[in-house]
């Protein structure tokens, strides 16, 4: 695994490949990485992984400042992969090194948490543009569990590159909770929360078949696991997986959820 510190020697390490697949992350590498990294070496040549955490998408400093970073576990565990070709680890300038960008997220994608999160996706959208550019990656492997970012970057990117976006399934540990870096900010009693939460949100999907007044029910279960759990859900929708607009039926849509425990932010979906 050959760790990049900055453009050039990106470039010139990249060059003589043309089936390159990248797995773009924020680093503190967990399984649910792990596994698109796999996938991307099973379909390509040659798989790169960025550690970079972007500052503009964060809309709360706070929150950017928090987020967990351990640089040297990281290449320890992605050596240990044998999987990795490459670990592009850029700074702010190697990123943000040419003009400005105007980008806006359209009024009818404005939900979730394009919604909540003011600035999030038109950091994520150009990070994104700027990575796609600088590496040229046959295809970039992301997470459903982020199945908003990859719906937003999927349909931003394809106008512009000839790179395949590849979703790829949450891995989620034996308590049915998505592995996210942000997990290592909870303690027991927030990890056993959000244990529950997911686990009853797996069976209130499936419930919902049966159910006709799926946006009413969403908002009772909503109120019955703030007071339940004391946890605060910023949003439970059903929506579909083709253009994320409110979904009266289960069949190609998601339940979508954001919430905290003890200030932390989650989202996930089923
Ligand atoms: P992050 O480092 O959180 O920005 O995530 C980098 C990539 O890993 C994104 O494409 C995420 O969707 C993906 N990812 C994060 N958690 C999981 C998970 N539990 N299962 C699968 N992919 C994930």
């Amino acid at each position: 695994m050959k760790i990049i510190l900055n453009n050039n020697s990106l470039f010139k390490s990249l060059r003589p490949f043309n089936d390159i697949g990248f797995v773009p992350t924020m680093g503190s590498i967990h399984e649910g990485h792990l596994s698109l990294i796999e996938r991307s070496n099973r379909t390509c040549k040659k798989t790169i992984v960025s550690i970079f955490v972007n500052p503009k998408q964060f809309n709360n400093k706070k929150d950017f400042k928090n987020y967990p970073t351990n640089i040297k576990k990281d290449i320890k565990i992605l050596k240990k992969t044998k999987k990795v070709d490459f670990l592009y680890i850029p700074k702010f300038k190697d990123i943000y090194n040419n003009k400005k960008s105007n980008i806006k997220i359209t009024k009818k994608d404005k939900v979730l948490c394009a919604k909540y999160r003011k600035g999030h996706f038109e950091g994520v959208l150009d990070v994104m543009e700027r990575l796609t550019n600088l590496v040229n990656p046959k295809k970039i492997f992301m997470g459903k569990k982020d199945y908003q970012q990859y719906f937003l970057i999927k349909n931003y990117l394809k106008d512009k590159f000839k790179t395949s976006i590849i979703p790829c399934k949450t891995i989620r540990d034996k308590n049915k909770m998505a592995l996210s870096s942000r997990n290592n900010h909870l303690d027991l009693n927030g990890i056993k929360k959000a244990s529950f939460l997911s686990r009853s949100l797996i069976k209130l999907k499936r419930s919902l078949t049966k159910n006709k007044k799926i946006k009413q029910n969403l908002r009772i279960q909503m109120k019955y696991f703030e007071k339940f759990l004391k946890i605060k859900i910023e949003y439970l929708e059903l929506r579909s997986i083709k253009d994320l607009t409110i979904s009266n039926t289960v069949r190609d849509s998601r339940l979508f959820v954001a919430y905290y425990i003890d200030n932390v932010r989650f989202i996930d979906n089923f």
